[in-house]
Order: structure tokens, then C-alpha cells, then sequence
């Protein structure tokens, strides 16, 4: 067997077509733009990266676009006022402080400031607590994303075996809310499960979210499940130079699966395009309209 390709670019690019639809409509029917503003701590690499791309798509959909950047020493109290500022502006609809901060700031205070209606990576207590019963939520961007994957892929998920590997706030804990959301049965595996080979040969749905350069060997997977590689992990190639892999050891899963992401090109362009999805929810919900689909 070989898996399908589960095309994240094309997925992402359509998602955000979309987006761009809902943000015309609010500015020509509403007078409203959506508005999103990054908080950008210190000079991290990647975290530059990340939110050079997601300023540049915004601005792309349409929406208001604004990039505060802080000195890595910054105290704990600017960056508080910051978030303030931030959350009594009325032209900005989401709020995203991007992670991880310097050591001598506490993340959990720091994202806990943030007005939760606002709160677009889905990080704020509130946000988890409503999600973990069911309510109404900020969903975070990269579980979000690789459960409209899942449901595009699969259609109904209901009563399927699912396996998460990893349980960090950020990804494998809301990504197990949501397939449990959608009925799956869910098994939310870490570095101290046992026996993970079998674990994972039971699941129909495998997200794997650990940070180990191709861990998940192609054995492991039960043939025709439906692979979510969330992993981004940085490898040397024996030619010289270096390039990106999942979690997943792609080439052996992808002959058993099937279905299968691919790193890059599946997880990560999801990723942003439902943090413009969930920016536009937002703004919708903080002026009683109707939200996206
Ligand atoms: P964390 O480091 O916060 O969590 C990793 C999880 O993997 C932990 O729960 C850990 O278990 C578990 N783990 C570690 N080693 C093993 C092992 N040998 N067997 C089973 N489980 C193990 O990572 P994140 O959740 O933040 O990110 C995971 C990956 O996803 C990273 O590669 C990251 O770069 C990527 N990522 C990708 C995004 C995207 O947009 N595509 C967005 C966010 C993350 P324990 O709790 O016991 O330590």
C-alpha cells in the first residue's frame, strides 16, 4: 500500500482563501478589518521566522496586521502593560504572544493576561478549560489544524482508535480533546508509555507530537491508518547541509498507511492558517456576528 498524501500546502492555501472571503465580507458589509497582533520577545531565530510568515499572510487575507517587538531583557511588567494595551484596543481581535519566552518571564502569567476572546492560540486557562468541557473555545492553531486534516481525509471520526504521542498544553493535550470531541477513543501516549509499538499498532489515527526526528517507524503503523506528523525537527543530510523531518519516519510509514502528512508541506502551513481563522472568529464573536463554518 501506498498512503495518500495529505497535501497541508493546498489544505492551508484553501483555508485561507476562505478567510480572505469572511474578512471582505466584514469590510464591505460591517466596516470592520479583523486585527491581529504578534508579540515578539527577543531575537529567537525561528520564532522570527514564524512571525515574519504569519504577518506576511495576514496582511495577505486582508486583515490588519501589527508586530510589536521587546527587548529579550524586558521586564515582566512592560510586557504585561503590553498585553493590556493590546487587550483594550478595539481594532485588534487576536492576540498572540509568541512562544517560548525568555526564561525570567513567566509564560503562563503572560498568556493568562490576555483576554481570553482574544486569546488566538487557545493557550489561556479559560480557553483550555472550556475546551476540555466542550464549550465554546479558542481551539490552538496546530491541533485545530490537524483535526480539519483528519475530518477532510476521513469524514466521520467517530469510534476510531486514536493515538497522540505527546501531551505538551500546546499540541498533544488538545489535539486528544479534540478527537475526543469527535468520538474517537483516545490514548495520549508520553515518554513513559509502555510498550509504544503496540500502543501505536492499535490506532486508526496516529498524531504524533514529540520532537524526535523520525522516531515512528513505518512497523509501528497499523496499515490504512491515517498518519498527522506534527513533528519539525532539523537533521544533518549525509551530503552535507541539513533539512527538515517529522516525527515519523516518513518513506516506512507512508508504504503502510493510508494516509500520511508530509514535513514540510502538511502540519506546519495548517498552523497559520487557522490562527487567520481563529482571528476572524474573534472579531466576529466581539461584534455578535456569525462566525466561519
Ligand atoms: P514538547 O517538547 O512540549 O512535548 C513533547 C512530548 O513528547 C512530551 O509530552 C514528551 O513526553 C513526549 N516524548 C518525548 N520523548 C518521547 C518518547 N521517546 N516517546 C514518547 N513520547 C515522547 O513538544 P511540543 O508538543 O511543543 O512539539 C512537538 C513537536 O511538534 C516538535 O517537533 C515541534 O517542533 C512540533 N510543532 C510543530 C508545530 C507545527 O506548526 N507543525 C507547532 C508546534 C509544535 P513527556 O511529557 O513524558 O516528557
Amino acid at each position: 500500500m501506498t498512503a495518500t498524501v495529505i497535501d497541508g500546502k493546498a489544505f492551508a492555501a484553501k483555508v485561507r482563501g476562505l478567510v480572505g472571503e469572511h474578512v471582505a465580507m466584514l469590510k464591505a458589509d460591517h466596516g470592520i478589518t479583523p486585527g491581529l497582533a504578534v508579540v515578539l520577545v527577543g531575537d529567537d531565530p525561528a520564532s522570527q521566522v514564524y512571525v515574519k510568515s504569519k504577518g506576511k499572510m495576514t496582511v495577505e487575507v486582508g486583515m490588519k496586521s501589527v508586530e510589536h517587538r521587546m527587548d529579550a531583557d524586558v521586564s515582566e511588567a512592560d510586557l504585561l502593560a503590553m498585553v493590556q494595551m493590546l487587550n483594550d484596543d478595539p481594532t485588534i481581535h487576536g492576540i498572540l504572544v509568541q512562544l517560548p519566552l525568555p526564561d525570567h518571564l513567566n509564560s503562563d502569567l503572560v498568556i493568562n493576561s490576555i483576554n481570553p476572546a482574544k486569546d488566538v492560540d487557545g493557550f489561556h486557562i479559560s480557553n483550555v478549560g472550556l475546551l476540555g468541557t466542550g464549550q465554546k473555545a479558542m481551539v490552538p492553531c496546530t491541533p485545530l489544524g490537524s483535526l480539519m486534516m483528519l475530518r477532510d481525509q476521513l469524514g466521520s471520526l467517530s469510534g476510531l482508535n486514536a493515538v497522540v504521542i505527546g501531551r505538551s498544553n500546546i499540541v498533544g493535550k488538545p489535539m486528544a480533546q479534540l478527537l475526543l470531541g469527535d468520538s474517537c477513543t483516545v490514548t495520549i501516549a508520553h515518554s513513559r508509555t509502555k510498550d509504544l509499538a503496540d500502543v501505536v499498532r492499535r490506532a486508526d489515527i496516529v498524531v504524533a507530537a514529540v520532537g524526535r526526528a523520525q522516531m515512528v517507524p513505518g512497523d509501528w503503523i497499523k496499515p490504512g491508518a491515517t498518519v498527522i506528523d506534527v513533528g519539525i525537527n532539523r537533521i544533518d543530510k549525509p551530503e552535507g547541509g541539513t533539512r527538515l523531518v517529522g516525527d515519523v519516519d516518513y518513506d516506512s510509514c507512508a508504504a503502510v498507511a493510508g494516509a500520511i502528512t508530509p514535513v514540510p508541506g502538511g502540519v506546519g502551513p495548517m498552523t497559520i492558517a487557522c490562527l487567520l481563522a481563529n482571528t476572524v472568529t474573534a472579531c466576529c464573536r466581539a461584534n455578535n456576528l456569525a462566525e466561519p463554518e
